[in-house]
């Protein structure tokens, strides 16, 4: 009993360090939460952390969705080999983003890598004439670190909370206004298939099918992922369930109406699919692509009348609380959701 209590105040110790260290949007110091779940047929799920991806054994080799990173990858790659006994022949990429499409690396000794063709051009280095004082948005932060002023971020300016090493393409220990521009992408490795609208894989009688989701606020790289044979479909990051949009939903990139046209396109897509997982969120249906959708035209309607009513934007951030949505994760997130959409409906398009 006495050992029963100790082990249940250690379990809620790392709980609370792993949702401490996840508000600071680092990987967790704890050791990673991980898991691997059936969905259905041969396609499963695995997590890490508040990150998920899917893949589908066939007896020909297993074709995985995002690598996440290096870490879970390795850990995923020896889970694999022991439960399944094949390895992985692709890796089907759901865009560029760090904090899904990294450690890919870790599969190149059998996998080749599918993603949309723009994934290419977001990997790409900016100029080299990009300045650290051109950065808007979610990598500002890490441009406003050059503390001496000399138009590069040293790694000693830095905290341990940056991913330096992701940022610094080039490994020479400062981070130029390119390289914070293109984002923590180094462990990113491109796509060696990439295909425009839409492209089928085939392996052991399964089939996995990648369609472009389009030009959007969240990337111009976004694939529809679906696992046709075994009724799942796979949306990264453009939809999320039971979760709020990030933050500010990076409204500097604008492209709000395409988003929604997006999120539309997947419910249309996801009616044909008995599941629906996402990058965030528990597994589900479609019916939580339509919840997604919903929170939106609540947020696009309340702030569309507070502008109206010529309230200030803190007048909005007050008023608007979004209270029926308290179960979802990110919900204080709400007053800079309020700003995105402030911004989406009164930024210059
Ligand atoms: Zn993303």
């Amino acid at each position: 009993m006495g050992s029963s209590t100790t082990t249940r105040i250690l379990v809620g110790m790392v709980a609370v360090l792993v949702v401490a260290s996840e508000a600071l949007g680092q990987s967790p110091a704890a050791a990673p939460r991980r898991s691997i779940e059936l969905i259905s047929g041969g396609v499963y799920t695995a997590t890490n952390n508040n990150h998920r991806t899917v893949f589908v054994v066939t007896p020909e080799g297993i074709i995985l969705g995002d690598p996440i990173n290096a870490d879970f990858s390795r850990w995923l790659k020896a889970e694999l080999a022991t439960r399944f006994k094949v390895p992985v022949e692709y890796v089907v990429y759901s865009h560029h983003h760090w904090d899904h499409a990294s450690g890919g690396d870790v599969f190149a000794d059998t996998a080749r890598f599918v993603g949309h063709a723009n994934m290419l051009s977001h990997l790409a280095l900016p100029p080299a004439s990009t300045t650290l004082s051109q950065i808007v948005g979610e990598f500002a932060e890490v441009a406003k670190l050059d503390a001496n002023r000399n138009g590069v971020v040293e790694r000693a300016e830095a905290p341990a909370t940056v991913p330096f090493d992701a940022y610094d393409a080039n490994r020479d220990g400062r981070l130029s206004g390119a390289e914070v521009m293109r984002g923590p992408v180094s462990f990113v490795r491109p796509p060696d298939i990439t295909y425009k609208d839409t492209h089928q894989i085939r392996l052991g009688g399964k089939r996995v099918e990648v369609s472009w989701v389009g030009e959007m606020n969240h990337s111009l790289d976004s694939s529809y992922i679906a696992f046709p044979d075994d009724g799942v479909l796979f949306l990264v990051d453009f939809v999320s369930f039971r979760r709020l949009p990030n933050r500010e939903m990076d409204y500097e990139l604008g492209r709000f109406e395409q988003w929604m046209t997006a999120i539309r396109n997947a419910e249309k897509l996801a009616a044909g699919f008995r599941h629906v997982a996402t990058g965030h969120g528990p597994v589900g249906t479609v019916k939580d692509i339509t919840a997604w959708r919903v929170y939106f035209e609540k947020l696009r309607t309340a702030v569309a009348a507070g502008i109206a009513r010529k309230q200030t934007l803190e007048q909005m951030q007050r008023d608007i609380t979004m209270a029926e949505y308290s179960h979802w994760d990110g919900f204080d997130w709400v007053p800079l959701n309020v700003l995105g959409m402030y911004h989406f409906l009164t930024d210059s398009k």
